[in-house]
């Protein structure tokens, strides 16, 4: 088929079958049969869960799932289920928490599983005035927002507290409204923005303005998850640096990210890879997560670290983490992906304020193992040899030959496709 005929207009896509749908998408890319048949095995999600899940779905992307091992998190040590494509991100952890376990591995906190729902509030004559108009009707608030949820306000959540602000914007004051919530086990979008909805004609009535949004804000800092951790010096030292060295680099780089946005956002990056990483794995919402995080970095005006690392009182290393940790053991696809809940049975979690804080304690340890690598040796050492497989794969190497052709990419320390293509060609004779 010529590529100006190709049609993105399909009729009906999203009522077809699995089946359907791929072939169309196989005639549309030319698609070769062994793709087609790739693509239909969606592996150990059922194909009919994965079609409830998102929309016109062809297929499901696996990506592996590792577990660190090491982590001791206020005093129980957990297995930590890690799904991601990046290699070293599970070494990362494994390694961190091998190196603090004996100072007592990582202590943990969370401020509350509090979410924030908005409602924006356009073109009100008095601002000031319909502020406090809100404000005043707090009990109405709070039976609007409690009514919506009677399973949630079972559990002991629903609303906690009420806030208005006159926001000064590009297109006039409008009249930004919170509705604080305690979600419990539940990451809670779905649960505040039915609040935001329900509440939002009393709100326009209370005002005489216009709602125009009414959802959940990212930057969930009523729920900030912490850790903290001490690395004594004789675990960091290593070959050619003191402990002392070692610790000084690493508070050192953190002081780098804390300055300097270009530096943070790779700093920051690595902290993502581990915290994703659990989230993914126990069907959280990670760009819930990473908006609420960045965000947070970027809270005081500047963007800088998520993590701090300092001199302890008796001269080790200290680190801590603090960002916010919207996640649950409820909801999304928390509870219907079997693989999330295999993941959260590894973990022994049974509830989301324990599940937030270990996923800060990740955190922090792979924050800990990226500056300690960059600090001395370079990224790029351990990193190599991962590397130096997946080079390997792609120049075409299958079974043994992966790890010999990496083995000799990394011992000529030039890990690069021509060369593993070369040999390749050489091994084979
Ligand atoms: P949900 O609405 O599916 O489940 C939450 C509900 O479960 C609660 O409202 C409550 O009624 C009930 N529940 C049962 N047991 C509970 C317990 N122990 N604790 C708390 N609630 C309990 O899920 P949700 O957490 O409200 O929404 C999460 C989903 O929303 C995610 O999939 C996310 O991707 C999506 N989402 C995110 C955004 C965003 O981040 N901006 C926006 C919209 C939707």
């Amino acid at each position: 088929m010529p590529q100006n005929a190709r049609r993105s207009r399909i009729s009906g896509f999203h009522r077809m079958s699995q089946r359907e749908r791929l072939e169309q998408v196989a005639a549309f890319a030319g698609l070769e049969p062994a793709l087609v048949e790739h693509l239909a095995n969606t592996g150990n999600l059922d194909a009919a869960l994965a079609d409830r899940l998102i929309e016109n779905v062809v297929g499901t992307m696996n990506v592996p799932l590792g577990i660190a091992t090491n982590m001791r998190i206020d005093g129980e040590d957990v297995l930590i289920p890690m799904a991601t494509e990046e290699s070293s991100v599970v070494a990362a952890v494994c390694n961190a928490g091998r190196q603090c376990y004996e100072t007592g591995g990582f202590t943990t906190g969370l401020s509350g599983t509090l979410m924030i729902a908005q409602i924006q509030t356009v073109g009100v004559a008095d601002p000031h005035a319909a502020r406090l108009r809100i404000l005043d009707r707090r009990e109405e608030v709070k039976a609007v927002c409690d009514g919506c949820d009677p399973v949630l306000l079972g559990l002991g959540g629903g609303f906690r507290d009420l806030e208005v602000r006159v926001l000064d914007t590009a297109g006039g004051p409008m009249l930004i409204t919170h509705l604080i919530v305690d979600t419990r086990d539940a990451m809670g979008a779905n649960a505040v923005n039915s609040m935001a909805e329900a509440l939002a004609p009393h709100i326009a009535g209370w005002t005489g303005g216009r709602v125009y949004l009414r959802i959940l804000s990212n930057l969930a800092d009523r729920r900030l998850a912490r850790a903290h951790a001490v690395w004594s010096l004789d675990r960091l030292a290593v070959e050619g640096m003191t402990g002392a060295q070692v610790r000084d680099g690493i508070i050192s780089a953190c002081h780098f990210a804390a300055a300097d946005p270009y530096r943070a956002a790779t700093h920051n990056k690595g902290i993502m890879n581990g915290i994703s990483a659990v989230v993914l794995a126990t069907g959280n919402d990670t760009r819930a997560v990473e908006a609420g995080a960045h965000a947070y970095a970027a809270r005081g005006g500047s963007y800088g670290s998520l993590t701090r690392f300092e001199i302890a009182a008796d001269g080790s290393l200290g680190g801590s983490i603090e960002l916010p940790m919207a996640v649950g053991l409820i909801g999304g696809a928390t509870r219907l992906h079997p693989t999330a809940q295999a993941c959260l049975k590894i973990l022994g979690v049974t509830s989301a304020a324990r599940l937030a804080r270990i996923i800060a304690a990740v955190g922090l340890a792979q924050n800990f193992s990226a500056l300690k690598a960059l600090a001395t040796t370079g990224i790029q050492k351990g990193h190599m040899a991962l590397h130096a497989q997946n080079i390997a794969m792609m120049a075409g190497a299958v079974g043994g030959e992966i790890e010999r052709v990496a083995h000799l990419l990394v011992e000529r320390g030039t890990v690069r496709m021509d060369v593993a293509q070369g040999l390749l060609r050489d091994l084979r004779g």
